[in-house]
């Protein structure tokens, strides 16, 4: 614990109003996480910390925890809080039906506004899901004493398996966030009957609220560094694979759940929700920092030119994947999934 988070101290769920919202959306993300067990699903379980570390791990005892730190709540909270604005006013979701109703609607206590709250449900279901997405997967059998990671290996290997077992855990989370972020959403339609253009337009709002909500956890997940530079050296895999990969994982579903959407306006919803939540998640003292504010008219350019939207498109980025995804399955012996 203390490598994760440094000083701690368990916390109640309900010490403030972030905490008690929190608690709703991590306690779906068990229940959901819980569905998937064979057995002794109740092993699983949620516990909050107190630290300055905003973080969120998986831990294994005599049941399967998710630690998540209070300082991760703050950092996606103040996240939330500043796309939100962008989200309803720049990408002009204030101007549909649903973006009515939610600017109307009350917010959650602590935040802002309605949309606020979407976007925090985004990205906490998706570190939530993530971490049930370890135990799930049963990353004990890697990761205890015991097991296969203290055979002798290179340095180099373990860094690529660490990152080859983070894949699966990604895409639960997108999963589990998307589950729980759709209901959510669903509480601002009045049941009303809609016709074919109104409910293309539906479709596009939340699937705008889906990518952004999860794109902005890529604001606080490893590594810091978005490109393919020294990639083999981290033990989380590079940020523009992982964004690739939620990337790759909501176009399938807005194509799958959002059938009125064309194929170019469900492109230009991704690249949109990736550049404000890539825009946002760039440190004030990063030299992205510096480069994004001399091309301030033009976000997109300046995103480009910072280099998080050419990581997307490195030629590295597929080779790496596929050496993961080798290392994933010959791993898959050496698991425990639930
Ligand atoms: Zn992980």
């Amino acid at each position: 614990m203390l490598e994760h988070f440094g000083a701690y101290a368990f916390i109640e769920h309900d010490v403030c109003p972030l905490t008690s919202f929190t608690a709703e959306i991590v306690g779906a993300a068990v229940s959901l996480g819980r569905d998937g067990y064979k057995e002794r699903s109740e092993r699983l379980c949620a516990i909050f910390c107190s630290s300055t570390e905003p973080n969120a791990i998986a831990a294994w005892g005599s049941r399967d925890w998710i630690v998540i730190s209070n300082a991760l709540m703050f950092r996606l909270h103040k996240s939330a809080e500043a796309l939100a604005p962008q989200v309803m006013h720049t990408v002009g979701v204030k101007d549909t039906r649903l973006g009515t109703v939610m600017q109307k609607a009350k917010s959650a206590p602590g935040f802002s506004t309605a949309m606020a709250s979407c976007l925090y449900i985004g990205a906490v279901g998706f570190f939530a899901g993530h971490e049930v997405g370890h135990h799930l997967e049963g990353h004990d059998g890697y990761y205890l004493p015991g097991s296969v990671r203290l055979r002798d290996a290179s340095d180099q290997d373990l860094k690529l398996e660490q990152q080859a077992l983070e894949i699966g855990p990604d895409e639960r989370g997108a999963i589990i966030s998307r589950q729980i972020l759709t209901s959510f959403l669903l509480k601002f339609y009045n049941g009303e009957t809609l016709s074919q253009e109104d409910q293309a337009e539906y479709q596009a709002v939340i699937a705008t609220v889906l990518s952004v909500g999860l794109f902005s956890a890529l604001a606080v997940i490893r590594p810091r560094s978005i490109g393919m530079k020294e990639a083999s050296e981290k033990r989380h895999p590079p940020g523009a694979l992982r964004a690739w990969m939620l990337s790759m994982y909501l176009s399938g579903k807005i194509k799958e759940c959002c059938s009125l959407i064309s194929s170019p306006v469900q492109q230009q919803i991704q690249m949109v929700s990736l550049d404000i939540a890539a825009a946002e998640s760039v440190g004030k003292g990063a030299k992205e920092a510096a480069i994004l504010n001399r091309a301030k008219t033009s976000e997109p350019l300046g995103l480009r030119a910072a280099g998080i939207r050419r990581a997307l498109f490195d030629p590295d980025l597929p080779h790496h994947l596929r050496t993961l995804l080798e290392i994933r399955s010959r791993l898959r012996p050496t698991l425990r999934p639930r």
